[in-house]
């Protein structure tokens, strides 16, 4: 693994925690500087009422808030680490994909084996910080699991996985 592998899979692993949530999207935000640039980055808040173009940060908005000091460098860091994300769910392979779509009630699924389909249960299952945990482990089922949950998209994009196309 390069140093440059290496810094990645920590740095993601320590905001997969304090996240709560494996592979959160980013969004620069307006933090708690008090200047008129957005300069801190924080998970997408997809609650509803929290317009998406808001960039301010609330109550309803998930942690963790990071302070850069600079707007270009937030942008930066927002891009990286989103980039990141979609790197790793190309990871999923056809088969681990089809498996959570039959988890998940959808068309393109089919059911593992007696020792995937009780391990794909725990992580279905799972809160947001255990999953983070499974996800250290069997990083691209937790991932298709957070997709198929969380993703306004993430069950058409496993289908197409599924089908030997990438997401
Ligand atoms: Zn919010």
């Amino acid at each position: 693994m390069s140093a440059m592998d290496k810094t990645r899979a920590a740095a993601r692993e320590f905001l997969d925690l304090v996240a709560g949530t494996p592979a959160p999207e980013w969004r620069t935000c307006f933090s708690t500087d008090g200047t008129d640039e957005p300069t801190g980055f924080a998970p997408v808040c997809d609650v509803e009422g929290h317009d998406p173009d808001d960039g301010n940060v609330y109550s309803c908005c998930p942690n963790p808030v990071v302070e850069c000091d600079s707007g270009p460098l937030a942008a930066y860091l927002v891009e990286l680490l989103n980039a990141d994300r979609a790197a790793a769910s190309v990871g999923i392979d056809r088969e681990t994909a089809a498996h959570v779509l039959w988890r998940f009630g959808h068309e393109g699924g089919y059911p593992p084996g007696d020792h995937a389909a009780a391990l794909l249960r725990l992580i279905a299952g799972a809160d947001v910080v255990n999953r983070a945990r499974f996800a250290a482990g069997f990083p691209a089922l937790a991932e298709a699991v957070r997709m198929a949950s969380n993703d306004r998209d993430g069950i058409a994009r496993l289908q197409q996985i599924a089908k030997g196309g990438t997401a």
